[in-house]
């Protein structure tokens, strides 16, 4: 079985490789290692081999995590789950970014709730890009209001977009839908150029993140090809 550090190894050289390829410059593509359902002691073996941005889905478990590790320095921590409104509280006060909010209720309780002297929480607003009935996001029609409104609230730097895309479709179909993202995000740059830095793409997982890299993302989300498979959580 390979380490941990082994795989973040593997997956930095895949990610230069399409970086590369892509013609995009070095370091363009942020690394985020997606820890969920995995022991802090797994998250202290990869930032001893210098991984800093994690990623969680579940607010209690990342919590006691963010507690286990707060002897290390320089850990960022990304939310990336689905956000009840009884729980920004806490999200704004002990995340770097949030990556999954799909509506404006949701992001101005984060901004009020943000203590100021943290700095900006960074946001990306998930995109149910293939228009899934059973997945979180908002729809690209939404984007143009939410951004502008979200653009207006004092504690949050709206950054960009992020999508989970239907995974069970073709290789083009895929490719489209990272391309249909990265698209809508241009727009909102040209359209709504005060709302925030918006110089985000989160898209790309283990099994596409070159795909998603060819199409301009800036994080790829990477749970198993770092940590190794997950058990079933049903
Ligand atoms: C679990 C998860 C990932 C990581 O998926 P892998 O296929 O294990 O790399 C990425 N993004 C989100 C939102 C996730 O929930």
């Amino acid at each position: 079985m390979s380490s941990i550090a082994d795989n973040i190894g593997s997956v930095t050289r895949r990610i230069q490789k399409a970086t590369l390829q892509a013609g995009r410059e070095p370091g363009a593509v942020r690394l985020l290692a997606v820890s969920k359902t995995r022991p802090a002691e797994d998250l202290r073996e990869a930032a001893a081999a210098g991984q800093i941005a994690f990623g969680e889905n579940y607010l209690q478990e990342a919590l006691d995590k963010i507690e286990a590790l707060s002897d290390l320095p320089d850990i960022e921590w990304h939310f990336i789950g689905p956000i009840q409104s009884n729980k920004t509280r806490q999200i704004a006060s002990a995340f770097d970014w949030v990556h999954s909010v799909d509506r404006l209720k949701i992001a101005r309780r984060l901004s009020e709730q943000r203590a100021p002297e943290l700095g900006p929480l960074n946001l990306c607003l998930q995109v149910n890009i293939n228009d899934e009935d059973s997945k979180a996001g908002c729809s690209l029609d939404d984007l143009p209001d939410l951004a502008a409104e979200i653009g207006q609230l004092p504690n949050l730097s709206l950054r960009g977009l992020m999508a989970i895309p239907d995974p069970d479709q073709s290789e083009a179909a895929l490719r489209l839908s990272f391309r249909k993202l990265a698209n809508a995000l241009s727009q909102l740059k040209q359209n709504f150029p005060d709302a925030g830095p918006l110089d985000t793409l989160s898209m790309g997982m283990s099994g596409d993140l070159e795909m998603a890299v060819a199409e301009g993302a800036t994080w790829v989300r990477i749970g198993t090809a770092i940590f190794g498979a997950r058990p079933r959580k049903d």
